[in-house]
């Protein structure tokens, strides 16, 4: 086990898979929810699974949410209850709390509330998913700042047998190839004559702007 683990609240889609993936990670995982039947189909899954009113504080203390790192509030679609059931971990002292929003409103509310991270799993996800639609190549992006992102591309046909130097990437388009992922394994900070085969994975690091100029040139 590792660390003082996770509270979920809320083992709807977001919870029950967010709750799934933190104990394959090897964390302990506590996840609560008031329907029986959500929590008895999660409890194969996660450390412990209880049946519980989140916005009771007295029920809250019992279970013992404050000795978690970590508490999730993953209700969304009852925004009174995601709101009364924030309030209580925060109350009761649980180091870092993230909570779940189904809109900019409802993000808002969570952040007033003081909560450390708000995510909107709908909206992201939607927007992942219209990157990777528009451009084919993209496997995954992380946006480092509103500026610079970080891209995952395969390598198309077109390049395969070319190498970096060829590609010049740097001068040509100002963005800088830090990783190759090949079949054989990762390359960090691969040098001029590495040779690109199809199916590589490159990761791009540059401006949103050099790295679309990248990838409508190597297409
Ligand atoms: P998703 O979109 O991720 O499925 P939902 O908002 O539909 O999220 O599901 C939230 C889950 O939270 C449901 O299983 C619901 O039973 C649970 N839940 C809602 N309110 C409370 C509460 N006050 N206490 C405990 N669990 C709750």
């Amino acid at each position: 086990m590792r660390g003082s683990g996770y509270v979920i609240i809320g083992l709807g889609r977001f919870g029950s898979s967010l709750g799934k993936e933190l104990v394959k990670l090897g964390y302990e995982v506590l996840g609560i929810d008031k329907d029986e039947e959500a929590v008895q189909e999660m409890s194969p899954y996660l450390t412990h699974a209880v049946v519980a009113e989140c916005t009771d504080e007295e029920v809250m203390r019992s279970l013992g949410v404050r000795n978690f790192d970590c508490g999730v509030v993953a209700i969304g679609d009852d925004i009174q209850a995601s709101i009364l059931t924030t309030i209580q971990l925060k109350d009761l002292g649980v180091k870092r709390v993230v909570a779940k929003a189904i809109s900019e409103l409802h993000g808002r509310v969570l952040e007033k509330l003081g909560v450390d991270r708000v995510v909107y799993p709908e909206r992201d996800m939607g927007i992942r998913v219209a990157h990777q639609l528009a451009s084919p190549n993209l496997l995954d992006y992380i946006e480092l700042s509103k500026d610079y992102t970080i891209a995952e591309l395969t390598v198309p046909r077109g390049l395969d047998g070319k190498s970096l130097h060829d590609l010049n990437p740097r001068a040509r388009f100002g963005c800088s190839i830090v990783a190759i992922n090949k079949t054989k394994g990762v390359i960090i900070a691969p040098n001029a004559e590495e040779v690109l085969r199809e199916k590589d994975v490159l990761v791009i690091i540059g401006t949103n702007d050099q790295i679309d100029k990248f990838e409508v040139a190597v297409n």
